[in-house]
């Protein structure tokens, strides 16, 4: 146990200046913990909200999550509802 070099354990931890997305060791991290995805993030947060000072390498590659992605299910779902409702209404 105490032939254990801590000093080769190396921790590198980056901060994006503008989403605020970290990585450590390469790895992206969500804020919760999670492990995360660059592409996905780029989807979620650098492609819409990130400018030339975010370091998500993906950022400006599509392929990720998006909100459209997480979002269009329940909109649809919605709008046909929201329609269901006017024709029966229009029925009566
Ligand atoms: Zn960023």
């Amino acid at each position: 146990m105490s032939d254990l070099n801590l000093s080769d354990l190396k921790l590198e931890r980056k901060e994006c200046p503008k989403c605020g997305a970290v990585w450590m060791n390469g790895q992206h991290y969500w804020r919760t913990g999670a492990i995360g995805s660059d592409l996905d993030l780029a989807g979620l947060v650098c492609n819409n909200y990130g400018d030339n000072t975010c370091i998500n390498p993906l950022k400006g590659r599509e392929g990720g999550d998006t909100w459209d992605d997480r979002f269009v299910d329940l909109t649809n779902d919605f709008a046909d509802l929201h329609k269901k409702m006017n024709d029966e209404y229009e029925k009566d």
